[in-house]
């Protein structure tokens, strides 16, 4: 008697189970699909602009970037992904300067935690778009980041501040 009450019992159990597991399937079959069709909606794919793929320096029109050779990024990535080889040169006014010689970054390696970027004191680097990264060798994952021939772009002098004539008691606040 006991056995054929454990039969059913299990016999229920097993139906019940199989009732909730359908009724899930069930459910997801109307609900909207979120799958995306990679690689065929590269056209319309929509990457979120704080998604961090490739660190970059920005260069402008005329080949220039504003990375000073200055080397905290590389102080403060924890992992040792990047790396500035920096150069001295003599200026026009004879004058030692410190450039940018080659900047070095390692995809494999980044864990895209983002420290390089907000400590960097210039503004010089930060994270594009481009997420298609995959590559056939590691080496390839080595990147160089300024551009062949590229330099720093200079500062802009600042403006001097103008006062009115008569000096700033005569303005009315
Ligand atoms: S990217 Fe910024 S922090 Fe890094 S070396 Fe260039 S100026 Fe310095
Ligand atoms: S994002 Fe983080 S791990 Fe990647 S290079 Fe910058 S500091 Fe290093």
């Amino acid at each position: 008697m006991n056995s054929i009450l454990k039969y059913f019992n299990g016999l229920f159990t097993g139906i019940k189970s199989l009732l909730i597991g359908m009724s899930v399937t069930w459910k997801e079959l109307w609900t909207k699909k979120v799958t995306q069709q990679y690689p065929e909606n590269r056209a319309t794919l929509v990457i979120s602009d704080r998604f961090r793929c490739e660190l970059t320096i920005p260069h402008d029109e005329n080949n220039e970037h504003a990375c000073t050779a200055c080397g905290i990024c590389q102080m403060n990535c924890p992992n040792g992904t990047i790396n500035v080889l920096s150069a001295m040169i003599e200026t026009e006014d004879g004058k030692k300067k410190k450039i940018l010689d080659t900047y070095t970054w390692d995809l494999g390696m980044c864990t895209f935690c983002n420290l390089c970027v907000i400590t960097c004191p210039s503004d010089a680097i930060k994270f594009n778009n481009q997420y298609e990264n995959a590559v056939f060798t590691r080496s390839k994952m080595i990147q160089k980041l300024n551009h062949k021939g590229s330099k720093l772009r200079e500062k802009k002098k600042e403006q001097p501040l103008k006062f009115p004539e008569g000096g700033l008691k005569d303005q009315v606040l």
